[in-house]
């Protein structure tokens, strides 16, 4: 069996075996199956697709390429979450406190950046002292002590997805359902939580732009970790515009901060609600969604969740004066209000190209492993329903300085925003709730 029948077989509709998909994966890894023969066998299930069984094959396969951490040390039911990717996500910052606040156990790695979207580990890094590359044992010990730690993805986690993700990126084969189902799930498992709550985005700024593409994605993540041991849920959630209304990395702390202090904003307090009572409830801590919902939602008024963060900026080496002196996070050398050129109602913001620009501004990187300039951001005034006058502020953007970068983020700005005479309908957030036991429209 050599690498060129399993490209044939996958390329005329054939399924695989596990030890074929295995003898794969670990021929990349080994060196011994080059980059052009792993491209066309991409390329091949882009078109062809995997049925689950060999989408699990293929996750088991890439989980097993590099360290699985076993939490099993830390006592209690271990809860993850994972977005599939939106624009001015902040959830992590205000989920895992909360939920730890809550009596849920969250041992948590995240990433950086990707594409048009931000990375929790760049944001929690605008908090000065924040370390987010602990040691292992560390990264237990405080788990171990306040139930919650959120720490960097180390480079020795599913490093056949690390190899696979380039190769993707570099040959149109990202936006594939089994690819990137077995990319999120390979990472997840082997990050080693026992159960997993998954937000899976839909809309213009999201990777998987159409509910069908979702919904399809969601049933496949959530088979795979099912099959895998793992207790596992997913809710289907609207990214037609950024979340909240900071976008960047210091803006998205502060409103991290003020989420948490019982003044979010609508649509992240919504999100934060549904998906903490999803871990809750998967964690045995309350018996329906509704008791688990009520929960986190108490915990938000009586800011049970900042304290909670205080507790996790001080034991990873930050300076919790932050919590009550957002002031104390890098800022920007200018503000610049972005006024609105026309009057009447905003009906869409495109969450891509706001992502986009907030990339221009400057809170992105610009070449590989550069450095994040945290002050950087935009700050939604307006969102989608709200009224709007001519010369008002649609947004504030937090600036270096640099001219260049201020206008040509400000003209793709000005594009996301769409403005009519009369508003339309509000927009929906929670779309659907994917179990074992089925989907549940919402
Ligand atoms: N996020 C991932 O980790 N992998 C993908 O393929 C897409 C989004
Ligand atoms: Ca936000």
């Amino acid at each position: 069996m050599n690498a060129y029948e399993l490209i044939k077989k996958k390329r005329d509709g054939l399924k695989r075996s596990k030890k074929e998909i295995a003898v794969l994966i670990d021929g990349m890894i080994s060196g011994n199956i080059p980059d052009y023969q792993m491209t066309a066998f991409l390329m091949a299930v882009y078109f062809n697709g995997m049925s689950v069984r060999e989408c699990f094959d293929l996750t088991m396969a890439m989980t097993q390429s590099g360290e699985q951490v076993d939490l099993s040390v830390i006592r209690g039911f271990k809860v993850d979450k994972h977005s599939t990717g939106g624009v001015g996500d902040t959830t992590t910052l205000v989920l895992a406190p909360l939920v730890a606040a809550s009596g849920g156990i969250v041992a948590k790695m995240t990433g950086r950046e990707l594409g048009h979207t931000g990375g929790t580990v760049d944001k929690l890094e605008s908090i000065p002292g924040m370390q987010v590359a602990l040691a292992k044992d560390e990264f237990i010990d405080i788990v171990n002590t306040i139930h919650v730690s959120l720490i960097s993805q180390t480079a020795s986690l599913a490093p056949a997805d690390k190899h696979l993700y380039a190769l993707r990126n570099m040959t149109a084969t990202v936006d594939s359902i089994p690819l990137i189902a077995s990319s999120i799930m390979s990472k997840k498992l082997a990050a080693g939580a026992d159960g997993i709550v998954l937000d899976v985005k839909t809309g213009q700024g999201a990777f998987m732009q159409t509910y069908e593409d979702a919904l399809a994605l969601a049933k496949t993540m959530v088979k795979i970790g099912e099959k895998a041991g793992r207790r596992m849920a997913a809710l289907i959630t609207a990214m037609q515009q950024p979340l909240g209304n900071a976008i960047g990395n210091a803006v998205e702390v502060r409103e991290a901060i003020d989420t948490l202090g019982g003044n979010g904003p609508p649509d992240l307090v919504e999100l934060v609600t549904e998906l903490g009572g999803e871990m809750l409830l998967m964690s045995g801590i309350a018996s329906t969604r509704d008791a688990a919902k009520s929960i986190i939602v108490n915990n938000l008024e009586t800011r049970k969740g900042l304290d909670k963060l205080a507790e996790l900026i001080a034991a990873q080496g930050g300076d919790r004066a932050v919590i009550d002196n957002p002031n104390l996070l890098p800022q920007p050398r200018m503000k610049l209000e972005i006024a609105s050129a026309t009057s009447g109602y905003v009906t869409a913001i495109d969450a891509f190209e706001v992502g986009l620009a907030s990339k221009i501004l400057g809170a992105g990187r610009t070449i590989k492993d550069g450095v994040i300039d945290h002050s950087i951001g935009i700050y939604l005034n307006k969102k989608i329903g709200d009224n709007v006058k001519t010369g008002e502020a649609l947004a504030v953007f937090h600036s270096d300085g640099d001219i260049e970068k201020i206008d040509a983020a400000k003209a793709k700005f000005l594009r996301s925003y769409t403005i009519r005479p009369n508003s339309g309908a509000p927009p929906k957030l929670l779309h659907a709730r994917i179990t074992t036991a089925g989907v549940e429209e919402l």
